[in-house]
């Protein structure tokens, strides 16, 4: 029996766009295994089990959740929650959870402190396969983070809720941030123009979901940066004078 973290991680890699192959090499498990739980009879199971559970709130919460101490906090950990975070809501309290590549631990520390900021009591970091999931228990998450739901994000719709929009207008680099922090780039582009070699910087945000690109697409208009898809799933910012508006709040990852 393997543990539920494995399992966990395992649906969490595929619903990223991970390929079955991959995710049993990376775990170090059958390629048998894994699709069971992808596509078995365990995956009935859990998807039943979860969309039975209630979803465990705090009783007769009178927070307004749009009226928070940090702003600021609050759109980047909800860039980082749209980009590669989830809420669990079958634990006995729901888990507020935002995977980091260890490679960028400046990353970790900053969503460590937004969660704390916005209303974490504590938040522990949890070693996973190459990154970090960063998380904190509270029953109050899912009324700050009302997408959670039943399968990945790019399944069903995600939308803001009003106070959510307010803030996201009031505060589009921070959710920038965390969007390219966690789904995104700012990587060189080589290209190779009449027998010529150029380099130049460009950000990168690459997400499944249509509604999360188009989040990210209008709060890049909302600072006046030029954007176009790259690909399907993917949204570039590359011209000279846009890439330089966003170093000023966003930069490299570290
Ligand atoms: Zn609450």
């Amino acid at each position: 029996m393997h543990p539920p973290e494995t399992y966990e991680r395992a649906v969490r890699l595929r619903e990223s766009g991970v390929s079955l192959a991959r995710i049993a090499d990376q775990l170090g498990l059958p390629r048998g295994t894994v699709a069971h739980w992808i596509y078995g009879s365990r995956a009935r199971h859990m998807a039943l089990l979860r969309a039975k559970q209630p979803v465990r709130v705090c009783a007769g919460c009178t927070r307004d959740p749009g009226d928070l101490d940090d702003p600021r906090a609050y759109a980047y950990l909800l860039g980082q929650y749209l980009g590669d975070g989830h809420l669990v809501t079958s634990a006995r309290v729901p888990v507020l959870r935002v995977y980091c590549a260890n490679a960028y631990p400046d990353i970790i520390e900053e969503c460590r402190q937004a969660m704390l900021r916005v209303f974490a009591r504590s938040v522990s970091i949890v070693p996973r396969a190459g990154c970090v999931g960063v998380q904190s228990y509270s029953t109050h998450w899912p009324h700050l983070f009302p997408q959670h739901g039943p399968g990945p994000k790019h399944r069903r719709p995600i939308s803001l809720v009003n106070w959510q929009q307010a803030v996201v207008a009031e505060q589009p680099r921070a959710l920038l941030r965390g969007l390219i922090h966690a789904d995104g780039c700012r990587c060189i582009n080589r290209v190779t123009t009449r027998g010529k070699q150029y380099a130049y910087p460009r950000y990168l945000f690459a997400n499944e979901s249509v509604d999360i690109l188009g989040i990210c697409g209008a709060a890049l208009d909302r600072i006046g940066a030029r954007w176009r898809f790259n690909r399907r799933n993917s949204i570039s910012v590359a011209t000279r004078a846009d890439v330089a508006l966003l170093d000023e709040f966003i930069g490299p990852k570290t």
